[in-house]
């Protein structure tokens, strides 16, 4: 039984152990009051009766996160504030002082609260001093006062809100080369600073940094470029070391997923966040408070297999997708992991734009002249792809149907409408001083050449009257 809870990272330390980290972790007695209230409010949340070491992490994170509102504070609100403080200048081993770090937190929730309205304000001070004082419990151990310019980037891209990529992404560019290959010194760094994460809410004998956690990442391959990088950590099951990362950027959306089933262990008659149903035992549905926890009731065991859920679907969907399924018309559910560029993408260099002579400016900023489009292909594509695989694709729009019909319609209109212009120019040339009708003609040329075929306007019935 010992064996198993150790293998499942199920470690729940006695307060009395907790205070003692606690003080190791910060000496000065006034961060560690700060940071004590807030562990404290954790505390009485009772996330230490969470069986699993990876939703126990990420519950007390998500907490974290939703004290100090980063739970509303996106990923790029948070590179944004590193540049307008400055960071971005800095080494990433240079430290800054707590007032320093006091600054950067202060303009993200005073930027936060022009966002958000008048009814939704955050308590910019307090927020900022919980979270001043929970990232120096974090990564001022020997209470210097002092945080690394890197550690607080990690930190805060990661407890912000937003998409896992771009986070990943984001740190990624703090952590390659110019050539755009990760540096694996900078990645044990960044491991370690990551790693703090959940040490600093007392999930370090299951999550603390150790020398296998690299080697859990990444093979003994010489050049990672930003694919492989995402692709080890969006893993799916991902590096051991990481694993309450992807659920912690998961339970943001999950939290908000209605369920309305019975829980068989609670008897809620709906409930939100994850599902979870047993593979065992027939319709056997848990919710998530009850799963985490190891509650059961009948004949239902811990030992039963669970599936999670993230979503809900009512039965009548359930049998369409399982139709949908078994003429393979779903696409594989697996997360995607987007593919960017290897090396890192040049800059826009504009400044040729501005020495430009301001006629050649003119010029770029024409409209191009539109290639004629039906649905989405070019005219000349259109008439070399009548093959029934071009057809099927588009199935609504075959020979027959009578939008193609109402197009071949415009197409001839379109002819009809230039034949009229021939014929027009053809008597202007006879008679110049009619000036009005040269205005005509030039506007209904420009209508016509840049896409207009809306030959039932007004203008265009006057105008072909008037031939
Ligand atoms: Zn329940
Ligand atoms: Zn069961």
């Amino acid at each position: 039984m010992a064996s198993q809870r150790a293998n499942r990272g199920y470690v729940v330390g006695s307060p009395e152990d907790e205070i003692k980290i606690l003080e190791d972790m910060s000496p000065t007695s006034k961060v560690q009051h700060h940071n004590k209230q807030i562990l404290t409010e954790m505390r009485t949340q009772n996330f230490d009766v969470i069986r699993f070491a990876t939703y126990r992490t990420a519950c007390k994170l998500r907490f974290i996160q939703k004290k100090t509102s980063l739970s509303v504070v996106d990923i790029w609100n948070i590179i944004e504030a590193f540049r307008e403080n400055g960071l971005n200048t800095l080494e990433p081993e240079s430290e800054l002082n707590s007032s320093r770090v006091e600054s950067v937190l202060n303009s993200i929730y005073v930027h936060l609260n022009k966002r958000l309205p008048l009814s939704q304000q955050v308590d910019s001070h307090q927020c900022v001093q919980m979270l001043l004082n929970w990232l120096v419990g974090a990564f001022d151990s020997v209470g210097r006062g002092k945080i690394k310019v890197f550690s607080l980037k990690v930190a805060l891209s990661h407890m912000c809100a937003g998409k896992l990529v771009d986070k990943l992404r984001y740190v990624f560019t703090q952590i390659s080369d110019s050539s755009g290959c990760l540096i694996r010194s900078r990645f044990i760094d960044y491991l370690k600073d990551l790693l703090a994460l959940p040490t600093a809410v007392f999930e370090g004998p299951s999550f603390g940094y150790n020398d296998t956690a690299c080697r859990s990442c990444f093979d003994n391959r010489t050049q990672i470029n930003v694919n492989d990088f995402l692709n080890a950590l969006m893993a799916d099951p991902g590096p051991q070391c990481l694993m309450w990362l992807p659920i912690l950027n998961k339970m943001a959306h999950v939290e908000n997923v209605f369920h309305p089933v019975q829980c068989e262990g609670c008897h809620r008659e709906s409930f939100m966040g994850f599902r979870y149903k047993c593979q065992r035992c027939y319709n056997y549905q848990l919710c998530q408070d009850c799963f985490w926890r190891g509650r059961t009731s009948g004949n239902h065991g811990n030992d039963h297999e669970m599936k999670e859920y993230t979503t809900y679907k009512s039965p009548a969907k359930q049998i369409g997708h399982a139709l949908k399924k078994s003429l393979k018309c779903v696409p594989k559910s697996n997360a995607h992991v987007p593919q960017f560029p290897n090396t890192p993408e040049k800059k826009l260099d504009l400044s040729y734009i501005i020495n430009l002579p301001f006629e050649e400016i003119l010029e770029l900023l024409k409209p191009p002249t539109p290639v004629p489009v039906r649905n989405g292909y070019h005219e000349s594509s259109i008439v070399t792809s009548q093959s029934p695989d071009v057809l099927s694709i588009d199935s609504g729009n075959s020979p027959q149907s009578p939008s193609k019909l109402t197009e071949s319609l415009n197409s001839m209109c379109i002819d009809d409408e230039h034949r009229l212009i021939a014929r027009y120019a053809a008597r202007l040339a006879a008679d110049t001083k009619d000036a009005v009708s040269t205005i005509m003609m030039l506007t209904f040329i420009s209508l016509t050449k840049f896409g207009s075929r809306d030959s039932n306007s007004t203008f265009n019935q006057d105008f072909i009257r008037h031939l």
